[in-house]
């Protein structure tokens, strides 16, 4: 009986992700389907709104919950080196990132896949090295209004595309705001830039092999903060590798559809 109902709510689960990922080929569209996923990534701001007063009553009380980020990585691959990153500079950025969300907001970051942990010999299932040479208009990308259009064509199209194809499990989540993943893409070059984030608007950030501790800084964008004057915050609009987060920024980001409760 026990086997019958795991079985239901397995097909329950990949009926769902099957209606996400067809959701999200339109999103791969060039211009309409990235305006549309836009729209609909704004439209996802809202329910932040509940969770913000939900944080901010607890807080008066003096409980914050223990919330969850998940990420995962994709290492792009160019046609002269092959994979343009290794595991050791990759787990070292995120496992800054994870130390500062976790002692700054109380938010434990977690991998995509749910059973993996961020941890050297255990990257596989979360870790995604490309094996055929990337598409040259995600290899070498922008930063700031360029990297906004590129969104709108063929970039977005390739980032949204590989998002859904690679874990196919978390389209789901991604389309619905219910601790969507947060994709980190290693690309070859980001012009006059170590990183990239085009803040609420999508649910990746592009980072380059140099600029590895910046996924944390790149994560805090992705989930709404923006930058900051403040030397050791870490939303400095120019460093990004200082730990702290001010309580308005915890509240920003415990509340973006990129942390969740479960
Ligand atoms: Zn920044």
């Amino acid at each position: 009986m026990r086997r019958v109902i795991s079985q239901i709510v397995f097909g329950f689960h990949w009926l769902l992700n099957a209606v996400a990922f067809i959701i999200e080929l339109v999103f791969c569209i060039p211009v309409l389907g990235r305006a549309a996923k836009w729209l609909w990534n704004l439209v996802l701001l809202l329910p932040g709104i509940i969770s913000l007063i939900v944080d901010f009553i607890l807080n008066l009380a003096g409980i914050q919950l223990e919330k969850k980020m998940r990420v995962g990585v994709i290492v792009l691959n160019a046609p002269d080196v092959g994979r343009v990153a290794q595991p050791a500079e990759i787990i070292q950025g995120l496992t800054f990132a994870e130390r500062v969300f976790a002692e700054q907001a109380n938010v434990k970051m977690v991998t995509i896949v749910e059973t993996a942990t961020i941890a050297p010999g255990n990257t596989a299932p979360w870790l995604r090295y490309e094996s055929h040479p990337s598409p040259p208009a995600i290899l070498n990308v922008h930063c700031n209004l360029s990297a906004v259009l590129e969104d709108l064509w063929l970039a977005g199209g390739h980032f949204e595309y590989f998002m859904a194809t690679r874990w196919f499990a978390s389209n789901f989540r991604r389309v619905f705001g219910l601790g969507s993943p947060l994709i980190v893409f290693v690309v070859r070059g980001i012009e006059n830039f170590g990183g990239c984030s085009l803040g609420p608007l999508s649910d990746y950030v592009t980072i380059v092999p140099n600029s590895l501790i910046c996924i944390a800084h790149e994560l805090g964008h992705a989930c709404n903060l923006p930058h900051t004057e403040d030397p050791r915050n870490l939303l400095h609009h120019a460093r990004c590798d200082q730990p702290q987060l001010t309580r308005w920024q915890v509240a920003v980001l415990r509340a973006s559809r990129h942390v969740s409760y479960f």
